[in-house]
């Protein structure tokens, strides 16, 4: 779809609609003469619209586009981000925690999720966003805590959060309240997509990154996947998706506490089967794998541990 300015000098390139993984949006931050891309989406989808929507927009994306801001490694995030490389010589910039993954695509369903032989096999050949058909590429520029990104006027500081995964960062510009946050502040009524995380992320580090940003005052929430949320409803949207993520650790307790001794894939099967949280079909091989994360960040609370076999309980 073609840009949309929805606040000056910030368009949002959607992509088609990809099932539960609604809208994949991408970013284009316009100073002067000069761009950023905030997550290039995967290689056609937004990726290829970046380039023709900057032409659209009467820009040479050769001479205007200077940085290509990963929020994290994803394959629905960064498929596009070599491509839109070599087509306009903009630098790569991503976080230290997610650099192995944009090098190799690959890593993402050998290590960043729990899936067996089978759904492992079946998301190779998915065509999902999440699908992994690109190369790998290296980043030009590794972000850091605190990092500023600066283009003209606009200051955009790197906000390491690693709550999705271990190198997700969000980008905030103070100056005009506006938050690109990626996949860690995922919004939409019962979406499940609010807690979900890979093996390297944390859903503790995801709750205190809410907190820290409750304490700006943000006026445009800008998700990867979805709507920009704007005001009021920007607000609500955090707190939704702080009390979902604290819902579903709750959850995950309570349904160790009914078993006694659970191991991963019966409280999947339990979680499932109560409607303890929403869980879509097309997400359900994700479930394993934020089970796995939020008992490790119960048991560092405490509240739970597993014994050698992998079975878990309540302590
Ligand atoms: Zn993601």
């Amino acid at each position: 779809m073609a840009p949309t300015e929805i606040i000056p000098g910030v368009y949002a390139i959607k992509g088609r609609f990809a099932g539960e993984f609604g809208f994949i949006s991408s970013y284009l931050v316009m100073e002067g003469e000069e761009g950023l891309v905030i997550d290039p989406g995967t290689a056609g989808d937004p990726g290829e619209e970046i380039v023709k929507g900057m032409v659209g927009l009467g820009l040479n994306p050769k001479k205007s586009l200077i940085g290509i801001l990963c929020t994290h490694g994803h394959p629905d995030h960064v498929g596009g981000a070599g491509r839109l490389r070599r087509v306009t010589g903009a630098q790569i910039m991503i976080h230290g925690g997610d650099v192995d993954l944009l090098e190799d695509p690959r890593l993402f369903i050998k290590h960043r999720l729990r899936l067996d032989a089978a759904e492992r096999l079946a998301m190779k050949m998915d065509r999902s966003p999440l699908r992994v058909n690109y190369t790998g590429t290296k980043p030009d520029r590794i972000l850091r805590q605190g990092d500023e990104i600066k283009i003209g006027r606009v200051v955009l500081k790197v906000i390491h959060t690693g709550g999705h995964s271990a190198g997700h960062c969000m980008f905030l510009d103070a100056d005009r309240k506006i938050l690109f946050s990626g996949d860690e502040l995922n919004n939409l009524p019962d979406d499940s997509r609010k807690f979900y995380v890979d093996l390297t992320g944390s859903l503790t580090a995801k709750l205190a990154a809410i907190d820290e940003i409750a304490s700006h005052d943000i006026e445009y929430l800008l998700p990867a996947h979805d709507i920009p949320h704007i005001g009021h409803d920007a607000r609500l949207q955090i707190q939704d998706v702080r009390d979902g993520v604290t819902h579903f650790l709750d959850a995950v307790l309570e349904h160790v506490s009914l078993r006694g001794e659970i191991d991963i894939e019966q409280l999947a099967f339990d979680i499932r089967q109560s409607r303890a949280v929403p869980v879509p079909e097309e997400l359900a091989p994700l479930l394993p794998t934020t089970l796995e994360v939020a008992l490790h960040d119960l048991e560092k609370a405490g509240l739970v541990k597993a014994d050698t076999h992998g079975i878990w309980k309540r302590i």
